[in-house]
């Protein structure tokens, strides 16, 4: 069953060349899916494009049988609640503890007043704990953001997508700032993720033999275009 189905979706940011022109692709729930190609062809914008952070030109994006495209604005937060988004530059916020930022992640907007007052329940901090523990974070839970390495941010992002409890996660660039060993950890659980909890994971990534070992399907993406589209066996022989 298809989670996804990008249907001919174009973007154009004022006159500039199309960022997007005519994007189709579909995800199987549970797959594990990597968006490839040099920078500034269109990864970012195409994922920004699924949960309408950035709205399409033309086209359609169908998700979790919802038209993403058409629906009004309680709609979309009800479906942005299942769909985790994962940041190159993870987005923390550095005067706030590790479990504040999963906590934070939770209630979605930190213009909430129980996030600015720090209002959080037994139970949600108790699933953030369970969560950080989950990625070997347990001994940075009360520390400050800003205090942790790239690879540790990364997680504590991780976390803070998965404590909504996500469908999906969308992970634009996740290992970009990150050295190979640090990458690799980020790799192997989103991995997991995607195989013991069943969660479909879209990774844009620009490191070809990356997407090669993790992926079950790799999009290619030049100028705005899907330029591949099929199983990694199937690159790699075309190399
Ligand atoms: P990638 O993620 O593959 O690097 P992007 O989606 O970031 O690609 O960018 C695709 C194209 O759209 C680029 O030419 C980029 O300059 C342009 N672009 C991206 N975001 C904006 C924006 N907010 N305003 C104008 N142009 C943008
Ligand atoms: P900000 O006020 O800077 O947007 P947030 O904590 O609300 O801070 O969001 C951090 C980043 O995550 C921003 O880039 C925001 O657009 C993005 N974001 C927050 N919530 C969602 C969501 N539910 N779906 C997609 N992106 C989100």
């Amino acid at each position: 069953k298809n989670l996804l189905e990008v249907r001919r979706v174009s973007k154009y940011y004022g006159q500039e060349a199309a960022a997007l022109s005519d994007v189709s692709f579909s995800v199987k729930e549970g797959e594990f899916v990597s968006i490839i190609g040099p920078s500034g062809a269109g990864k970012s914008t195409l994922l920004r494009c699924i949960n309408r952070m950035v709205d399409a030109s033309s086209g359609e994006v169908i998700y979790n049988d919802v038209n993403v495209t058409k629906i009004n604005k309680p709609q979309l937060k009800n479906v942005r609640r299942t769909i985790g988004m994962i940041f190159q530059h993870y987005n923390l916020v550095n005067r706030l503890s590790v479990i504040e930022n999963v906590l934070h992640g939770r209630l979605g907007y930190k213009s909430t007043i129980a996030g600015m007052l720090g209002l959080y329940t037994e139970e949600e901090k108790k699933q953030a704990v369970k969560i950080l523990n989950l990625l070997g974070l347990q001994d940075q839970t009360y520390k400050r953001a800003d205090q942790l390495s790239g690879g540790q941010k990364q997680r504590v992002g991780i976390a803070r997508a998965l404590v909504q409890n996500p469908k999906m996660l969308l992970c634009d660039e996740p290992i970009a700032s990150l050295d190979p060993n640090a990458s690799k950890v980020i790799m192997d659980y989103l991995k997991t993720i995607s195989s013991t909890m069943g969660i479909t994971v879209l990774v844009n990534l620009h490191q070809v033999d990356v997407a090669l070992k993790y992926s079950d399907k790799i999009i290619g993406v030049n100028k705005g275009r899907v330029v591949y589209d099929g199983l990694p066996k199937d690159l790699s022989s075309g190399m």
